[in-house]
């Protein structure tokens, strides 16, 4: 059978094939600068491994208390080696993105403390967790006060406002690297590192911590790199490799960290406690396939952004702007195109590929989102997967791709189901 039989078969018209294989065309050179990348990125992690000396050894399971859990040790080592960071807590039992986001910033505050983020609001999770949005258990309900500066109308820094927000009670910055649901641009490595060094120009003392969520290996340099204090992020985002099945790491000095630790166990037990059961070796593997994955899906972002610009929907990134995290934000603008994208999406997957994803209510969020995922791990997101808040100005945020065949499937079928339903003429 012939490719386009294999395309067709799967539900891909000759004319949206052919449109996608035009775009393909064009993208040849930004696709070597992501392999070149990838390549760089998987030569650190295996330095990484290799110092470490990671053995067999390490792959077995421990349970219970989970005392003297080389694995577990040794994996956070490759994390601290990987990241450059002097220490690392990579769990399991860090349950998401939002909870491993939590534990570092609880376990660094105390009371009459105040958090600053110079990036505008944080991801929407996160509102509850500071207490934005009041929420029982916030930081807010522990006497953590929250201070915001807004990014400037061009996206940029306001170092003015960021100057006269930062006082004596300020104890720890927050920056978020990604957009996350929002349509500022994603911040580079570079921008951060100017960021910190301004901030700590004004305060040396402050911790500054960068929610790295989407970021891991998009460039060749992390934020723990520039300055960082400490590096958030969630194993089933870019570093799992989408071999993690669960878990977050919380990356940099070893003093955060440590703090952190006796947040997400207890005072006194920190990191010495937390049984891997059996998971070490997804773990271990995932961040090694993880350079690769990661080069992948933003093959896939990129692909998206130039399919959707031609037909006339903003995106963000652009087509041609450099990237720093895997999420592609495409401005569908009507309800209807936002379902008919996450189900085109969904249509494409290994798994559930038969069920049509529906707008709903979800823990956390101030709106009904429509969650487009037939991932091998449940909400996994750099599996191929798409979310949009069923809110103005009706974009999809759309990001992972385990395969770059996949994402631009994916994306392929995306498009069928706009054409289909006469929202676009390919
Ligand atoms: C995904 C994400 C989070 C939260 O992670 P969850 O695993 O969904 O809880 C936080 N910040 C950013 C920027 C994210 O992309």
């Amino acid at each position: 059978m012939e490719l386009e039989q294999m395309y067709e078969q799967l539900g891909i018209s000759k004319r949206v094939l052919e449109f996608g294989w035009e775009t393909e065309k064009k993208l040849k050179e930004r696709f070597e600068k992501i392999d070149q990348t990838a390549e760089y990125n998987q030569m650190k992690v295996i330095h990484a491994m290799q110092k470490a000396q990671v053995s067999e050894i390490h792959f077995a399971a421990t349970t219970g208390y989970g005392y003297n859990d080389l694995g577990r040790d040794v994996l956070e080592q490759v994390y601290a080696n990987t990241f450059f960071g002097e220490d690392a807590l990579v769990r399991p039992q860090l349950m998401s993105g939002t909870h491993a986001l939590c534990v570092a910033l609880s376990g660094n505050l105390r009371p009459g403390d105040e958090l600053l983020s110079p990036v505008g609001k944080p991801y929407d999770t996160l509102e509850e967790v500071i207490g934005i949005r009041d929420s029982v258990g916030s930081l807010k309900e522990y006497g953590v006060t929250y201070r915001q500066v807004d990014l400037l109308p061009d996206g940029s820094f306001d170092y003015e406002g960021i100057k006269h927000a930062i006082h004596e009670k300020t104890k720890l910055v927050t920056i978020q690297r990604s957009k996350g649901y929002d349509t500022r641009p994603t911040l580079s490595v570079e921008k951060i590192g100017e960021l910190i060094a301004f901030i700590k120009q004004q305060k040396p003392d402050v911790i500054c911590m960068v929610d790295n969520c989407y970021g891991e290996f998009v460039e060749r340099t992390e934020p723990t790199q520039v300055g960082a204090d400490l590096m958030v992020g969630s194993l089933i985002k870019n570093p799992g490799g989408g071999l993690a099945p669960i878990g977050g790491y919380i990356v940099g000095r070893k003093d955060c960290v440590e703090r952190a630790s006796f947040r997400l166990s207890a005072p006194g037990l920190g990191k010495e406690i937390g049984a891997s059961l059996g998971l070490n070796q997804s773990l271990f593997q995932g961040l090694f396939l993880a350079p690769t994955v990661v080069a992948g899906a933003l093959k896939g972002a990129i692909f998206a952004a130039n399919i959707y610009e031609q037909l006339g929907f903003p995106v963000v990134p652009n087509g041609t702007e450099s990237r720093h995290d895997i999420i592609q934000a495409v401005t569908l603008k009507t309800p209807e195109a936002v379902i008919a994208f996450c189900q085109g999406i969904q249509a494409a997957a290994p798994v559930d590929s038969y069920v049509a994803p529906e707008p709903w209510e979800m823990p956390g969020y101030d709106a009904p989102v429509i969650m487009a995922a037939g991932a091998f791990v449940q909400g996994s997101s750099i599996e191929l997967s798409a979310d949009g808040p069923m809110k103005e100005p009706y974009a999809v945020y759309f990001q992972g791709g385990l395969t770059w065949y996949h994402a631009k499937l994916g994306i392929l079928m995306s498009l069928q189901k706009l054409a289909d339903k006469g929202i676009v003429r390919v």
